[in-house]
């Protein structure tokens, strides 16, 4: 049992043997918050543990963001144990939304899908209302809550995140591996970053959720990021996932514009989506 003491008040306390998940900078487990007021009953987190290598200028500028940061549909950050090299977030029980959407599939109709692709677009026009440009949206990088309500979804790692320039823009200036399949041409040619990047890769998560977590190739096999590149900009699109909604393929074709800003906003999104369910509650056959 590992027991970290993050303030005089309260103390995280967590066991090896609960691990969640790796990832590139460190370890997750499950653990919990105990408070020397007896009264405030334990509290379920997740303890990321980084190697300690990884603790860069890169993650004090990671969990500076994370602090500013307070919506439903993003992952809460609690608290930054920086001796022992730990991050503290509150516990999402039902894990990545990538295995979800592989593992969960038979139950997942599309008015669920439709509720967590709002989720995904309130966070993220919370996001770029901040003025930040998250540049890693996929589904592999949203996590799944499960409460009463039944489940919601989270924005997370915020590893890539910028803030964009006055402009809108933020333009990235060493081109490390980047995550292609999600990201749209002018950032792939140019490093150019704005909300409108973060809209095209909005669409590729659109087509992860309703293929129920199909890889999203636009090609099936490998080809260079020259050849990708062409061929985006020649107008060619990710298919539509059998059994997707119109309404929704043709958002995802809304978010694939060829110019950032021809691209809906977030907000613009929200309100397609809300209006769209609207509809539907008092339409329900059409
Ligand atoms: P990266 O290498 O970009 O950090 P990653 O998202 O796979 O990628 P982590 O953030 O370290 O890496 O997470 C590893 C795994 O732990 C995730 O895939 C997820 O299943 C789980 N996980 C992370 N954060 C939480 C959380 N707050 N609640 C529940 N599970 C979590």
């Amino acid at each position: 049992l590992t027991v970290i003491t993050l303030t005089s008040e309260c103390r995280v306390i967590y066991n090896m043997e609960n691990m969640i998940g790796r990832g590139h900078y460190g370890t997750v487990y499950k653990g919990h918050l105990e408070f020397n007021d007896k009264d405030q009953p334990r509290e379920q987190v997740a303890v990321k543990m980084l190697n300690a290598m990884q603790v860069s200028t890169d993650f004090h500028r990671e969990i500076g963001i994370m602090r500013t940061l307070s919506h439903p549909n993003i992952v809460k950050f609690k608290y930054w144990a920086e001796k022992s090299h730990c991050i503290i977030m509150e516990y999402l029980q039902s894990g990545s939304f990538d295995i979800y959407l592989r593992f969960t599939a038979p139950n997942l109709n599309n008015p669920r899908l439709i509720g967590f692709a709002l989720d995904i677009a309130n966070g993220m026009k919370y996001l770029s209302g901040m003025g930040l440009i998250h540049r890693d949206l996929a589904a592999r990088n949203i996590l799944v809550d499960h409460n009463g309500d039944g489940d919601c979804v989270k924005i997370s790692d915020f590893g890539l995140a910028q803030f964009a320039n006055s402009d809108g823009y933020y333009y990235a200036k060493s081109k490390r591996e980047i995550p292609i399949k999600w990201y749209s041409p002018e950032a792939i040619s140019t490093c150019r970053f704005s909300s409108y990047s973060d809209v095209w890769s909005y669409g590729v998560t659109l087509f992860e959720m309703f293929s129920r977590g199909e890889d999203p190739n636009l090609v099936p096999m490998q080809t260079s990021q020259e050849d990708f590149l062409n061929r985006l900009q020649s107008g060619e699109r990710l298919n539509r996932p059998a059994s997707c909604p119109d309404f929704i393929y043709d958002l995802m074709q809304l978010c694939w514009h060829a110019t950032p800003r021809s691209r809906p906003s977030f907000a613009t999104i929200v309100d397609i989506i809300t209006r769209e369910v609207a509809t539907k509650v008092a339409h329900p056959s059409d």
